[in-house]
């Protein structure tokens, strides 16, 4: 009777640790599908990517390929990235390549995730930009040419520079995830 009990209780547990692994699985999986459908999306490859707007369409949510491919602006406060504190890194939605730390992120009461430098000097490329009557410069994706955002010249030490950068352009990668990532493929 008592084994009985224990076993029953054992296979419970198995079970549930079982049902939750894949759940995770699957939440990743759901989460990584739209990067899987993006055969340009790596982090680590810096070959710059040369392909036209009608390929963009089809391998970016339309949401990501109205700010990256037309220029867009998503509404101010809107965005997933604007109030986001982890430590991490920020890559190019569009093509994976890294361009923001957490730790060159700051609070701008903009509306938008602004941060005072990119990872490496590369990792952006800047262009003038007169439309609407303003004098602004535009921030582009160093690998993709994406539209990102704007740079204005009021941010804090120590550049003074503030990157005013569309959320949905934007992929963050926790630092916990990289070690993980890091660690499965030294056990690999
Ligand atoms: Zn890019």
């Amino acid at each position: 009777m008592n084994n009985l009990f224990y076993t029953t209780i054992l296979a419970m547990v198995v079970l549930t640790s079982c049902s939750n692994s894949s759940n995770n699985k699957s939440k990743a999986n759901h989460m990584d599908s739209a990067k899987q459908q993006n055969p340009v999306f790596s982090t680590t490859d810096t070959q710059k990517v040369t392909i036209g707007n009608e390929e963009w369409r089809r391998i970016l949510p339309k949401e990501v390929y109205d700010i990256a491919r037309e220029k867009g602006t998503e509404r101010a406060f809107t965005g997933k990235y604007n109030d986001h504190k982890e430590i991490g890194a920020y890559h190019c939605a569009a093509c994976g390549n890294p361009l923001f730390r957490s730790n060159g992120k700051f609070e701008s009461s903009c509306g938008w995730p602004s941060f005072f430098e990119p990872i490496t000097k590369g990792s952006i490329i800047y262009a003038p930009d007169n439309a609407y009557g303003m004098k602004r410069t535009e921030v582009m994706c160093g690998r993709c040419k994406s539209h990102l955002g704007h740079v204005f010249e009021d941010g804090p030490p120590p550049t003074g520079l503030r990157y005013c950068i569309n959320s949905v352009i934007l992929d963050f990668e926790k630092a916990k995830d990289a070690a993980e990532i890091f660690n499965q493929q030294k056990s690999d």
